[in-house]
Formats: C-alpha cells, sequence, structure tokens
C-alpha cells in the first residue's frame, strides 16, 4: 500500500467516528506540482484524547500527534485556531474547533492550506491552487502580522522559494525585510534546520541570493556565506561560516568541519582519501571537483589501504631508528608511498629511511 492509500484509509476511518478529516500542507501542494512528498499531514475535528482512544499514537506535543497506522507515520493535527504570540514564535493559546477554514487561516501560506479529501478531491478555500500553479509563495492575512506571530515563517517562506523554485508574492517580500530583526528570537536549532534544507537543495545557489535580497545574513550571523563555495552537501558550506559555537553541532560535526577546513586549504593529495572513511573522502573529493564514483575507485585502488599492507614490520623498522619514532616514521612512509614517491617494497622503504637522516 503506498503512503496516499494508507492516508486515504485514516481519513476514513476517522470518518466513521463522525469527525472531518483531510490530509494537507506539503503533500497536497507537491501533489499538484507532479511531485511525490513523502511525508503527509492530515488535519481533523477529533482531539487528542480520541485520536489516542482509537489509534496508535507515538509522540504529542502541542496537540499534534504522531500516529502509527499500517506501519507508517502520519502527522495528526486537530484543527485549531491561534491566539496571540510568545517569543514570536508560538500561539500564546490555541482554541480547538470543528471548522476547517479557521484551521486553514492559522496557517502560514495559501499553498500550504490546500486539503485533500478521502475522495482525493480537493478542497481550497483560501486559493492556495493557484498560487501552486503560478508558482508564488502568498501569505495568509496581513504579512507583517503572521511574520510577527511567528518569525521562522521568514526562513520557510525562503526555503520553500528555494526548494521549489517558486517566487515571494511583494508584499511578503518587503514584510521579511522589515520583520528580519524578529529571526533573531528563534532558536539556533530552528534555523539550522532550514538553512540545511536550503544548502542542501540542488537550488541552494538562488537561496543564496534571496536571503541576500533580503538582508538576512547579518541577523543570521552567517555574513560568509556572501562568499562562500557552494558545495553540494551542506557541512562543507556549513565549515565556511566560522559559526561552529554560535549554531548547534555535534562534536563529530565540529571535528569534521575542522578536517574539511584543513583539506579545502591544501592541495589535493591521496593521503586524506587513505585515512578517512568512504563517506568522508566522498566530501573531500567533492571539494576538490572529483565525483563519488572517481573516489570509490581511488580508494579501493589505493597502494595501501592501511599500515598492515606496509611491507616492512615494526620489528624491522626498529633496527634503523627508534621505538619513539616509529609511529612518526610510520606516517612519513604511508605519506611517500601514497604520493608515489615510494614503492611499496622492503629494499626501497629502506633505503628511503637511510636517506631521510
Ligand atoms: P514539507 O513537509 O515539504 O517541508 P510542509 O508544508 O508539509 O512542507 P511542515 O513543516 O510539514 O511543512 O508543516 C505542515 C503544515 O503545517 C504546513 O504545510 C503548514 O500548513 C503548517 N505549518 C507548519 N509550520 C508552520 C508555521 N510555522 N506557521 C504556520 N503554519 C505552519
Ligand atoms: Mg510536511
Amino acid at each position: 500500500m503506498t503512503q496516499l492509500q494508507k492516508a486515504i484509509l485514516l481519513l476514513k476511518e476517522i470518518k466513521q467516528h463522525n469527525h472531518q478529516a483531510y490530509i494537507v500542507g506539503g503533500f497536497v501542494r507537491d501533489y499538484l506540482r507532479g511531485i511525490q512528498n513523502p511525508d503527509i499531514d492530515i488535519c481533523t475535528s477529533m482531539d487528542l484524547d480520541l485520536l489516542k482512544q482509537y489509534f496508535k499514537v507515538k509522540e504529542e506535543h502541542y496537540g499534534s500527534t504522531i500516529l502509527m497506522f499500517y506501519g507508517s507515520y502520519f502527522e495528526v493535527t486537530t484543527f485549531r485556531r491561534e491566539i496571540g504570540s510568545k517569543q514570536n514564535r508560538y500561539p500564546e493559546k490555541i482554541i480547538y474547533t470543528d471548522n476547517l477554514e479557521e484551521d486553514l487561516k492559522r496557517r502560514d501560506f495559501r499553498m500550504n492550506a490546500i486539503c485533500m479529501n478521502e475522495k482525493r478531491e480537493i478542497i481550497d478555500p483560501l486559493g492556495g491552487k493557484d498560487d501552486v500553479k503560478r508558482k508564488q509563495i502568498v501569505c495568509i492575512g496581513d504579512p507583517i502580522k503572521r511574520l510577527e506571530e511567528d518569525a521562522l515563517r521568514i526562513l520557510r517562506a525562503i526555503r520553500f522559494a528555494t526548494t521549489l523554485n517558486f517566487s515571494l508574492d511583494s508584499s511578503l517580500s518587503d514584510a521579511i525585510i522589515q520583520k528580519r530583526d524578529l529571526l533573531k528570537a528563534i532558536s539556533y536549532q530552528r534555523k539550522k534546520e532550514e538553512l540545511n534544507r536550503i544548502f542542501s537543495s540542488s537550488r541552494a545557489i538562488q537561496g543564496r541570493t534571496l536571503l541576500i535580497e533580503h538582508q538576512l545574513l547579518d541577523v543570521l550571523e552567517i555574513p560568509n556565506l556572501k562568499n562562500a563555495v557552494f558545495y553540494s552537501h551542506p557541512l562543507l558550506i556549513w565549515m565556511q561560516l566560522g559559526v561552529d559555537e554560535i549554531y548547534p553541532f555535534t562534536k563529530e560535526e565540529k571535528k569534521q568541519m575542522k578536517y574539511f577546513r584543513k583539506c579545502m586549504e591544501e592541495p589535493w593529495n591521496l593521503y586524506r582519501i587513505y585515512e578517512s572513511d568512504l563517506q568522508t573522502a566522498i566530501l573531500i573529493g567533492m571539494m576538490k571537483g572529483k565525483g563519488k564514483e572517481e573516489i570509490k575507485i581511488l580508494k579501493n585502488n589505493l597502494p595501501i589501504q592501511n599500515r598492515q599492507d606496509i611491507k616492512i614490520t615494526s620489528d624491522e623498522l626498529q633496527q634503523f631508528i627508534p621505538v619513539e619514532k616509529i609511529s612518526y616514521n610510520y606516517k612519513k612512509i604511508e605519506q611517500a608511498i601514497l604520493t608515489g614517491k615510494l614503492k611499496n617494497k622492503k629494499t626501497d622503504i629502506i633505503e628511503w629511511l637511510k636517506k631521510q637522516k
């Protein structure tokens, strides 16, 4: 069964309990664009208590739940109105309703407020379908107010414009510039998630242009993005921004960024491919203009794969160098072999070591 077939069964089941339910959001928007979005969001008049009674609820937050249905997850949200705003991000108050249109009006953009019912019919009271056709992102209601309520919508708008190749309605575009400072109130985690989606997009460069046009680089604390080289992996972009300690990165990511910066500065060499795992090696290759397949082949055909492949044992090495220098010399030998300066042959290695002294 496809995700859509499962979602339709879910809508039908909710209806059998005398409640309304629709698919909404990104799935319907992308369906109208002829693109399959793997994520299906559902809105319903059924409240959380009933949802929990009838379905397997995995997670709940702010009246929205993740349901497990026929082995798939669906985000199900009870119809609501949102009143006021806290910290330019969260509503002060949520009022549940059984009116679909009220629920649609609290959403961000008209293209994200299109519904599909269990007969696969489109329900579109706010006119989002037209926006999809015209490839336009239009706010629901007054853009200034909607961005004040939740400033993350600024980045959502830029992210959608980038990934969907849509343009921003001029009143939304103006409101973004006017309200850009509100992004300071948004958590770095959420900002990073949106920026990651922009950086991962095949249209990331257009995303940068939009960020610059809307004067967002300074408020996002990423002025270096202006001159960054765009590689097709977000970490390779982040590492050029110098924000390792501002945005949240794992220890591993920080370590990788440091390493990538080092590799970026030095000329291409096989030693980096040798010492890195395949995933990292592919990213280094990306920086040096080499394709994934090329890196795989190079890595598989290195003259040595590890120290055990070097044709001299550490016992043999000890005859020429003191114990405490073994490790240092192994590294030198590895580098010499990988850069083609030395053949992996015992006699050659010994000769070469003698010359090093
Ligand atoms: P995608 O899943 O492709 O990223 P989406 O439009 O489905 O896009 P989600 O973050 O999954 O985005 O949110 C689902 C829906 O919830 C949106 O389509 C929109 O209607 C609503 N929504 C999400 N975030 C906000 C927000 N910050 N303000 C208002 N409505 C929102
Ligand atoms: Mg979604």
